[in-house]
């Protein structure tokens, strides 16, 4: 059926802003998406009409926000088809996965097993735990066999990423967690340049644990979600505790909360995680195979019209074929450093797209890389943006000769 592009960019009023004349073309999806009116409405009637806690109040006001909250969490439980006590509200993806380092039961000696192109969300709080002599192992991003050569009996966590946001390449989760469970290991996946972009079945998908970044799929700034399933508590500790995460507690003891309010210590951010549950009904009623199939196209505009370039005044991070690298462009001009592409794409042309290491140092720091400037598409992007940013980039290339 495909996306109605013209209806959909009217629920994003920010696109009809034009500056210097010139539309804004917002190409750094991968950081943070654009919100339309439906959220934006959402957390406004939070504020507005039941700004009240949730689960100790049994005023009326305090009621709605239960209610909500409760609706929020069955949204998103039914888009990634779990159980909502599987769902716990973080702040964001890099919650979602230190939430797990903390709290996974590992011993000195034993070892986590993640990928040679992780985002420091999944990299720096692995590193943390060789303080406690748990061994941090690397296997090469989408290599199956590499994976299969690393993993051994030491390893009791495999934590990557499902797309990497430096290219846009993806890996096999599935491959990759039967592997792990044919080892006896717990896989948690980095869904947060997934989930947005494409269909997830979370059942399907056979990891334990997965985290996300709702500022990356329409919803708030500062919200997330991690799944975990029910059958991995055995192995589980607590993280943060305190109000929400107990049922009783006397001086010298405390009795904690089941799944998933033991997870979500103090106050939580309810406009957040409302505002959370109308993006992903809205990303529902776009339809994610729509969403991916649109993005696939656009990254195909955007890799034919620089073809003749590439490889020669334009250097391509990750694949070829612009169907392996979900909706990103990451991408080097001779002659150029990366941030003034990304300064020049501003100031010339209103495209906004994001420059520097992405996160991912310790990837360009083995490959001898400085960095790249990085587009990253979404569903109100138009091919018409994407002929844009291949004149405008085709224009500076043709500077830096
Ligand atoms: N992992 C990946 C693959 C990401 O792209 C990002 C954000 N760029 C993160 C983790 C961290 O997300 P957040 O800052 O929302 O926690």
């Amino acid at each position: 059926m495909g996306i109605d592009i013209n209806r959909v960019r009217k629920d994003f009023p920010i696109l009809g802003r034009d500056i210097n004349g010139k539309p804004i073309i917002y190409f750094d999806n991968a950081c943070q998406t654009l919100r339309p009116t439906q959220v934006i409405n959402k957390i406004n009637e939070y504020y507005n009409e039941y700004p009240a806690c949730v689960g100790r109040s049994n005023h009326k006001l305090g009621e709605r926000a239960a209610k909500e909250v409760s609706e929020a969490r069955k949204r998103v439980s039914k888009f990634f088809n779990v159980k909502e006590s599987e769902i716990i509200f973080t702040r964001n993806t890099t919650e979602g996965i230190n939430l797990i380092s903390h709290a996974f039961k590992l011993n000195g000696g034993e070892s986590v097993l993640i990928s040679d192109k992780e985002h420091n969300s999944n990299l720096i709080p692995w590193l943390m735990l060789r303080k406690k002599r748990i061994n941090v192992k690397f296997f090469r991003f989408g290599d199956l066999e590499d994976f299969q050569d690393k993993i051994d009996s030491t390893v009791k966590l495999v934590s990557t990423a499902h797309v990497s946001n430096m290219d846009g390449t993806s890996q096999q989760i599935e491959k990759i967690a039967k592997i792990s469970h044919d080892h006896n290991a717990f896989v948690l996946v980095d869904a947060a340049q997934s989930a947005p972009h494409k269909q997830i079945d979370l059942k399907k998908l056979g990891a334990d644990a997965v985290s996300c970044s709702g500022h990356k799929m329409l919803g708030p700034s500062g919200t997330g979600i991690l799944y975990l399933s029910e059958k991995s508590m055995g192995n589980m500790d607590l993280f943060m505790t305190g109000g929400e995460t107990v049922v009783n507690s006397t001086y010298d003891d405390v009795v904690f909360e089941k799944m998933p309010h033991r997870y979500e210590a103090g106050l939580q951010n309810y406009a957040g995680i409302i505002g959370l549950g109308e993006a992903v009904e809205y990303l529902k009623k776009i339809g994610m195979n729509n969403i991916e199939s649109h993005e696939r196209k656009l990254n195909e505009i955007i890799t034919k019209g620089l073809e003749s370039e590439i490889g020669k005044g334009i250097q391509l991070l990750g694949d070829a074929k612009p169907e392996s690298r979900s909706g990103i462009f990451s991408f080097n001009l001779s002659g150029m450093t990366y941030h003034e592409v990304s300064l020049l794409l501003d100031k010339t042309s209103n495209i906004m797209i994001r420059s520097g290491q992405h996160c991912v140092h310790s990837w360009f720091n083995a490959n001898k890389i400085d960095g790249s400037a990085r587009a990253s598409l979404y569903l109100y992007n138009t091919e018409e943006e994407a002929k844009t940013f291949v004149e405008s980039v085709k224009k500076l290339s043709s500077f830096g000769k």
